[in-house]
């Protein structure tokens, strides 16, 4: 039977993911708006369940796995083979997980959120069904302003015979038992993270990538140096990748390990995994959004104005559903502005998130830093004779009593973009140990317009690789 109460709200927002969440606490838990919260998933979303979260903490796995690997260089007797237990690593990753959300959960109740589990649709401009998740029905909502963040999930080729016997990076996080050799397909954040974190950790990692280089939206400097590190500590890269032309399963696991065979240019090659990470798509299937007039880019994404308004009056999107810079900070930033302004004092009517200078990490081996303009866009947006490049490649103190073979293998490299005679930075691009959490602070000060000259008055914290980036000439 349809269900016919409809309950009222004053703000709907759908999806409990970073952008969701900080939305939906914003309005309720800071203006007390009543606002009802739809989660057709795990809370937290993407970043809480397969996405930073879990990313993060197998990066801290894969790098005690290098640090004690180069430990030998310092005296330490440690064994060539380290023996590890993933599957006991995985069980607390995924105890860590589950309370956090539980930690969502009780913060959405405590802020007086109402939440529902199930999945939202469009039955009205301004109206919602929810098929709920445990099987007892469907319940009706209508609110002023309804807020769509429903985030995106990962692309399998479409064209390939049997792609669906490899896994995305959903099913990188499900996997008891680390493959003996690997596939990668992709060049970017998802893929060169996994490689790397695989690759420390002693997997086999081949990485099949269209170009010459991985990351090729970043600095060619990140592309080029990240690209011949990877190559360097092991990761074999197979450039000008097209397609596979077919994939088989020959065995399942978990008691024999999973094998594969994927075919390319008429060969058969063996892989005991195989990772798509050829990017993310919107999740609007669900949505009903064709009763609505929210309108969707060329992509697929949800269209909005700065303001994160869809072409529907009173209904929001925001977060990766836009497309809009696929982070979590991102997400959790755009949701509170526009609860400010929609629900906030007057003077924040007019708030929105600016998209430019967000400064950004892929947690490579080493990470990767970066904000701002790259070289190349620099150059295109003030002219090559408006634009000063400042540039240094050193080796960590970390490796100066290593092989010197093995120090060459990790440079740290750093690079500076400036604009005009007062040489404002309009670009920073990191490669090295400690750049992740190295940004942060830098990107303050880019994104308050810092000049060449205020990075040089700085005096340097020594012995350090950050002070590079105020010493450099
Ligand atoms: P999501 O977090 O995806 O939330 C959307 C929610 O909506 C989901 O919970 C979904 O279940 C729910 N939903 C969907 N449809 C419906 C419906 N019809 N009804 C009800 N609910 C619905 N970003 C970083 O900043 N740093 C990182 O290190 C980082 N690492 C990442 C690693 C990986 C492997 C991946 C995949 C992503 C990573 N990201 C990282 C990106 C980050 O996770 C996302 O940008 C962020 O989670 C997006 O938040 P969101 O709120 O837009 O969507
Ligand atoms: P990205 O957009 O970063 O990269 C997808 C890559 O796949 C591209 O670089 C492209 O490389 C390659 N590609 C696309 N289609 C194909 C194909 N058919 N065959 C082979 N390669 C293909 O997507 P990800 O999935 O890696 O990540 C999605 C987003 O999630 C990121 O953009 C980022 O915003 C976010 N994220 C953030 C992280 C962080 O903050 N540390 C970590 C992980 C994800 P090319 O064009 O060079 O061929």
């Amino acid at each position: 039977m349809a269900p016919t109460e409809i309950r009222n709200f004053d703000y709907i927002v759908i999806g409990g993911g970073s952008g969701g969440s900080a939305t939906a606490r914003r309005a309720s838990g800071w203006y007390g708006a009543k606002t009802l919260l739809i989660e057709n998933g795990l809370s937290g979303g993407c970043c809480v369940n397969v996405g930073c979260v879990p990313k993060k903490i197998t990066w801290f796995f894969a790098s005690m796995a290098e640090a004690l690997r180069n430990s030998k260089h310092y005296g330490y007797a440690t064994p060539d083979n380290i023996s590890f237990d993933f599957a006991s690593f995985k069980k607390k990753r995924d105890e860590h997980i589950k309370m956090l959300n539980r930690a969502y959960e009780t913060n959405w109740d405590r802020e007086g959120i109402e939440t529902i589990h199930g999945t939202a649709k469009f039955t009205g401009p301004k109206e919602l069904e929810v098929d709920l998740e445990d099987g007892s029905g469907k319940r009706r909502f209508a609110a002023k302003h309804i807020c769509i963040a429903t985030g995106g999930h990962p692309v399998v080729p479409k064209g390939i015979p049997g792609a669906e016997f490899g896994i995305t990076s959903d099913g990188f996080f499900d996997i008891e038992r680390l493959p003996s050799k690997i596939a990668i397909v992709g060049a970017g954040y998802i893929a060169v993270e996994i490689a790397g974190m695989l690759n420390a950790v002693g997997v086999e990692v081949h990485m099949y990538i269209r170009g010459q280089t991985f990351l090729r939206t970043f600095d060619p400097m990140i592309q080029e140096t990240m690209t011949k590190l990877y190559e360097d500590v092991g990761v074999v890269i197979h450039r000008g990748y097209q397609a596979f032309e077919k994939v088989e399963k020959v065995s399942d696991g978990p008691g024999d390990e999973k094998m594969l065979h994927v075919t390319l240019d008429g060969v058969k090659i063996a892989f005991n995994e195989l990772l798509w990470a050829v990017g993310r798509a919107p999740e609007v299937d669900t949505l009903n959004l064709e009763i609505t007039d929210v309108k969707l880019g060329s992509k697929g994404y949800i269209t909005v104005d700065e303001f994160q308004n869809t072409n529907a009056e009173g209904v929001y999107a925001l977060g990766d559903v836009t497309g809009q810079m696929e982070l979590t900070p991102v997400a959790i930033a755009a949701g509170r502005q526009l609860s400010n302004r929609l629900f906030g004092p007057s003077h924040l009517s007019q708030s929105f998130i600016s998209y430019s200078n967000v400064p950004t990490v892929v947690f490579a081996h080493p990470e990767v830093g970066t904000i701002g303009l790259t070289e190349p866009e620099a150059i295109a947006r003030y002219g090559r004779e408006n634009i000063k490049i400042y540039h240094t490649k050193f080796a960590a103190m970390v490796y100066n009593i290593f092989p010197s073979e093995e120090a060459k293998k990790n440079p740290t490299e750093f690079k500076i973009v400036c604009e005009g005679p007062e040489e404002k930075i309009v670009g920073l691009h990191l490669i090295g140990l400690g750049t992740g959490e190295m940004l942060q602070g830098f990107a303050v000060a880019v994104k308050m317009g810092a000049r060449k000259s205020d990075f040089d008055a700085c005096v340097a914290i020594h012995p350090t690789s950050a002070e590079e980036i105020v010493t450099m000439k």
